[in-house]
């Protein structure tokens, strides 16, 4: 470390007097004086800078400080020595040092004003920051990656989603009309051999809904959204969504039980999705004759117990060790009762997410209890069921006249649509092929409902509908999506968009019947 010359015996005493402790400082610390010119250059500034100490001193500052920062440099000495503060300069601000071998590197400086009597002197504390910025640069980088790769896992999904429901639907829609046609009736063979089609398309798109939220769950695509909500009622629609499988089974399904008036932190469609569930396992792996009995109660003043009890075939330790464990079926595979065995993981990775669990207690030969715990809420004032977009009792709406422009690329489709409707006489269905098609169509005739497929030839269905609704003669007309893609992200985004209901494919032929049933009844009611 050395100091300038002759005529700058302040900063030599200075430098003497913190000699040992420049020379053990881990910055380089350059001092400058008030022309600007280097008198102190401590051991680490030689290092950092290549340069030896005897070279720099006497020289102006800007000698260590890269083109094209250089020419601005003597602007900022200016107005530093103007009102010199001590001051910090991160490496933000892409301030850069210049090595003797003519190589820049990023640094970050520290300036402090220095008096010594009537002298007044700037000390500038640098350090090379470039280890920092290429650890900063790879974080970014593997973070962007990261980024990338969800984005693409969540597009295959979605594209997953839409390519294996597409087909199913052909194959659910057509076996359901032609059970429902009594126009038309199959002859009993083919009315069960029909039912058998549709049981296997059913299980399929079951395993496709479950297979697409493990790799969800797994991925972190899949969110909750925690409400609170009224136990009884979720459970109430999960029983009544599991009654046909009990009836098929010939089990008893009795109502729920305990107290139904308690509330809970949940996600309404997955609370419902783990009771269907445990329900439906519960009537699956029963006897004939057998019951199921779903009860609610307090568990302390914090949480909300929902038990799922059956009379079934239960489980020894055994298979109870080995449960919860994906595509494990713990020895059902052997035996008649269709799964997947992934049903449970999913089911306990909800409760979790839910902030909850899920836990099993069972005998073999006697039967099982399921119980799912949540965190308690209390009771909210919830707005009627129907306003919720829940499909009601099947109305009777065919008697008012319903127009109603189905906007839809895929001819199979159509072909479903048009067979359904052809249940209801009394409504009239056009056809667009495209959204360009549809708001023409509109053009000349507003419909009284717009059913929209989201996955147009031309455009989205969003995109068709946004168009419409730019034209105030064309905007506010009542519309239903339906869609391949089942994602919660596509099923917000037409909701927030004014959709009135959002159906997935396959088509449940009922649903949808009963679901345009009460658009219907409000659209046009009948006198
Ligand atoms: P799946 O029913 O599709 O096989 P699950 O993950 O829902 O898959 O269940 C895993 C296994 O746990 C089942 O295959 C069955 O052997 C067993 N199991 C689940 N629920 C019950 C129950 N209530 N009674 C007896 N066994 C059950």
């Amino acid at each position: 470390m050395s100091t300038s010359g002759p005529g700058d015996a302040d900063i030599e005493l200075f430098a003497e007097r913190y000699r040992d402790l420049l020379a053990a400082m881990p910055d380089a610390i350059v001092v400058v004086n008030e022309t600007g010119s280097i008198v102190l250059f401590n051991d680490e500034a030689e290092r950092l800078f290549g340069m030896p100490a005897a070279r720099v001193l006497g020289q102006s500052v800007e000698a260590l400080v890269p083109s094209p920062l250089r020419e601005a440099h003597q602007a900022h000495r200016g107005r530093y020595a103007a009102a010199p503060q001590r001051r910090s300069m991160g490496a933000h601000r892409a301030l850069h040092g210049l090595h003797a071998d003519g190589h820049r590197f990023p640094v970050e400086v520290s300036l402090s004003p220095l008096r010594i009597g009537t002298r007044s002197f700037t000390i500038s504390a640098i350090r090379d920051v470039s280890e920092r910025m290429r650890h900063q640069q790879a974080l970014e980088a593997a973070q962007a990656a990261a980024e990338r790769a969800s984005a693409a896992k969540t597009q295959f999904l979605s594209r997953m989603s839409h390519e294996l429901r597409t087909p199913l639907n052909a194959v659910l829609g057509f076996t359901q009309l032609m059970q429902l046609d009594d126009r038309h009736p199959l002859p009993a063979p083919q009315r069960e051999q029909v039912h058998h089609v549709e049981r296997a398309g059913r299980h399929l798109l079951a395993m496709i809904n479950d297979l697409l939220d493990v790799s969800r769950i797994e991925s972190g695509a899949l969110s909750v959204s925690l409400e609170p909500l009224d136990v009884g009622e979720v459970a109430a629609e999960a029983l009544a969504m599991t009654s046909t499988q009990a009836r098929e089974f010939g089990v008893l399904l009795l109502p729920a039980a305990g107290d139904t008036t308690l509330h809970a932190h949940a996600d309404r469609v997955r609370l419902r999705q783990v009771l269907i569930n445990l329900l439906s396992n519960a009537v699956k792996y029963n006897h004939r004759g057998g019951r199921v009995e779903l009860a609610i109660r307090a568990e302390g003043r914090d949480e909300v117990a929902v038990a799922v009890a059956d009379t079934g075939i239960g489980m020894n330790e055994q298979q109870l060790a080995q449960l919860f464990q994906p595509f494990n079926r713990v020895g059902a595979e052997r035996g008649p009762v269709e799964g997947t065995g992934i049903g449970l993981v999913i089911a306990r990775r909800l409760a979790e997410m839910m902030g909850g669990r899920l836990e099993v207690a069972s005998h073999s030969g006697v039967g099982s209890v399921f119980t799912l715990t949540l965190r308690a809420a209390a009771a909210v004032h919830a707005p009627a069921r129907a306003e919720r977009g829940e499909p009601v009792a099947a109305g009777t709406a065919d008697a008012a006249s319903l127009d109603v422009l189905y906007v839809e690329d895929n001819t199979i489709n159509v072909e479903i649509i048009a067979a359904a409707l052809r249940l209801r006489p009394a409504w009239r269905l056009r056809h667009a092929a495209s959204g360009a098609e549809a708001i023409a169509q509109v053009q000349r005739a507003r419909p009284d409902l717009l059913l929209v497929d989201m996955h147009l030839g031309d455009m989205t269905g969003l995109e068709m509908v946004a168009s419409l609704e730019r034209h105030p003669a064309l905007a506010g007309i009542t519309r239903v999506a339906i869609s391949a893609d089942a994602l919660p992200r596509k099923v917000r985004q037409a909701l927030d968009a004014g959709f009135e209901r959002y159906l997935t494919k396959p088509l449940d032929v009922k649903a949808l019947l009963r679901c345009l049933d009460d658009v219907a009844a409000r659209v046009r009611p009948v006198a």
